[in-house]
Parts: C-alpha cells; sequence; structure tokens
C-alpha cells in the first residue's frame, strides 16, 4: 500500500533512504534546507522536492526526519511555526536522527499532546547501509506504533530493534556508538604499533579479521589507508560518518551517562580523542582519521 510520506533532511542518510521509499512505491515529498543536497535526491526517480518543509508535510500520512543534532529536530517540530502546530492529529512522526534522549522526550510527549504518535528511530549501518537499504533501525516508542512503521522502516533497513518506550531507541543507539568510537581509535592505534614495528598493515589487518580483534574497524572501515579500497580511509577519509557526528554522539554518551550516575571511562577519553582530532582540522572527515592523532604515516 503506498503511503504519503515528507520526509525531512536529504543529507549523506536522508537522501538514499527517501529514495530507497521511493522506489518501494511510496508517494515521497521531501526538503531540506541545501538546495545541492534536494537536486541530489531529485535526480533520483520518484521524490519530489517541496519549496519548504511546511509545504512538504501538507497532505503526510507519516513524517519522517533524518537532520543532524537535537537542535535541528526540536526547531523543525517544536518552534512557533514548527510541524507540530501544522499536523494533522493520527499523523505518524518518525525521527530517525541520532539525537539526545531528552530531545525525544520533548518532541514525542508535545506531539501525543496534539494526537500525533512518534517513534525516535536511529539507524546503524551507514551510508553503504542507507543506500543498499540494509540499515538496523533501533526504535522506542509504543509497539503498536512501530507495527504501523513497520513496512515503511523495510522499506529501507533489514534489522528492526524494538528497545523500548519513547527514546529507548536513542539510548540504545548512543550505546552502541560509544563502542564503535572506542573499537576505532584503538584499532587504528593497534595497526600503528604494528605498522611502527615495519609490520604491513593490510596483512595486520587480514589477520585481525579473522582473530579476537576483530570488528567493524577492522573488516569494514579500517582506518589505515590502502587496506580496504573502499574504506573513507583509502580516499582521503572523505564519506562516511563524519568524526563531528561521532564527537556529538559521544558527547550525547556523556550526558546520557551523567544522567544516572554511569560510568563511562573509555567512552569520556574516546570523546577527548574525537574533539583533538576536529582540532587538528579533520572534524569533516571520516572518524577513522582520528588515527592520524596515533600516527603521521596513516
Ligand atoms: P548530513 O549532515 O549529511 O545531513 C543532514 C541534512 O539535514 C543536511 O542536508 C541539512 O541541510 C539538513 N537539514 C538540517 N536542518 C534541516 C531542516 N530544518 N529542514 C530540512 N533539512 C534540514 O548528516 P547525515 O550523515 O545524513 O546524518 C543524519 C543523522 O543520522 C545524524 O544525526 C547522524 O548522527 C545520524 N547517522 C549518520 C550516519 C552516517 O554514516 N552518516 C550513520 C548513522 C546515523
Amino acid at each position: 500500500m503506498s503511503t504519503r510520506i515528507a520526509f525531512l533532511g536529504l543529507g549523506n542518510m536522508g537522501g538514499p533512504m527517501a529514495v530507497n521509499l521511493a522506489r518501494a512505491g511510496h508517494a515521497v515529498q521531501a526538503f531540506d534546507l541545501s538546495a545541492e543536497a534536494c537536486a541530489k535526491a531529485a535526480d533520483q526517480a520518484g521524490v519530489s522536492i517541496a519549496a519548504t518543509a511546511a509545504a512538504a508535510v501538507d497532505g503526510a500520512q507519516v513524517v519522517i526526519s533524518m537532520l543532524p543534532a537535537s537542535r535541528h529536530v526540536e526547531a523543525l517540530y517544536l518552534a512557533d511555526d514548527g510541524l507540530l502546530a501544522r499536523l494533522p492529529a493520527g499523523t505518524l512522526v518518525i525521527d530517525c536522527s541520532t539525537i539526545a534522549p531528552a530531545s525525544v522526550l520533548k518532541v514525542a510527549q508535545a506531539a501525543s499532546a496534539r494526537g500525533i504518535a512518534m517513534l525516535d528511530a536511529p539507524v546503524s549501518g551507514g551510508t553503504a547501509g542507507a543506500a543498499a537499504g540494509t540499515l538496523t533501525f533501533i526504535v522506542g516508542g509504543e509497539a503498536e506504533v512501530l507495527e504501523r512503521a513497520r513496512p515503511l522502516l523495510q522499506a529501507m533497513g533489514k534489522n528492526i530493534f524494538h528497545m523500548g518506550a519513547s527514546s529507548a531507541g536513542q539510548v540504545a543507539k548512543l550505546c552502541n556508538n560509544m563502542a564503535l568510537g572506542v573499537i576505532m581509535a584503538v584499532t587504528g592505534e593497534a595497526l600503528a604499533l604494528g605498522a611502527a614495528h615495519g609490520l604491513d598493515a593490510k596483512v595486520l589487518s587480514q589477520m585481525m579479521a579473522v582473530s579476537t580483534g576483530r570488528s567493524w574497524a577492522t573488516e569494514v572501515c579500517n582506518p589505515w589507508p590502502g587496506v580496504l579500497e573502499n574504506a573513507p580511509a583509502s580516499r582521503g577519509y572523505t564519506g562516511g560518518f563524519g568524526n563531528d557526528l561521532m564527537l556529538k554522539d559521544l558527547g550525547l554518551a556523556v550526558e546520557a551517562a551523567m544522567g544516572v550516575g554511569a560510568t563511562i571511562p573509555l567512552g569520556e577519553l574516546a570523546r577527548n580523542l574525537y574533539a583533538l582530532n576536529k582540532q587538528a582540522g579533520r572534524g569533516g572527515l571520516d572518524f577513522s582519521s582520528v588515527v592520524k592523532l596515533i600516527s603521521d604515516k596513516a
């Protein structure tokens, strides 16, 4: 069944996600503040571009957003002329951005007061997963609302995990990304140590990929240039998942830990490493460029 969807945020992730919804036969009206992002998505069959966010949601049954951070999501939905003020009761809102659990609760409560159901559904799987339609959705919200959203999420992803009530999806996403941030940094450190001893980083990575040091950082997004042809490291750390986005997620993890008195010593250390990497001028590069803090050979 075709659904009328408004899709807001056509960046590295949102662009290909909107395209996959259109390919699955849904009517997608999209909007992004960046004309370049709009033009890129408009080139793909089936995504029509609206002039404003308000125009995009006109007549939509479902609104999906994929924005950078909490402040963008809060502004989009909660501002005086924001979307919640114009969406009719019964609309389903799915926010796929990675944002603070507290921001989700703010927006979800305001939505609920207007009879609008909302899910937090951040994703994992990177830009390649967004393009291939194989994302993992990490969902918070009511189970029956997720059932309404499920066919749409299936058009963009392969795995769907219901983590609990509103904001539980964001908490789980932060746990995943904190582990990823630490693992990427230590994988770079291990490869730099091997290289300093004259080892071939490619053979070292191949060995680790079938040994106990294996991870997504060794096998899919290896931080050492030339080890994996398709990894950002092999194209000057461009594309992929930005250092600034990882820094944001680790900051959210620190906040989330402080909120419940949890201790995350490695997560806090990793946040500082990605902050130093930003200070070194690599905020816009893929987060695997953190290895360059350790070795100038990377
Ligand atoms: P991006 O910066 O490429 O895209 C975000 C887009 O949102 C931009 O094009 C921007 O112009 C647009 N935007 C901002 N405010 C807007 C508004 N009010 N209305 C319409 N458009 C607006 O970021 P991305 O890489 O697509 O990431 C989006 C979210 O997904 C982030 O929260 C990120 O942490 C998360 N995420 C990213 C990846 C990844 O690999 N890139 C993976 C998993 C999760």
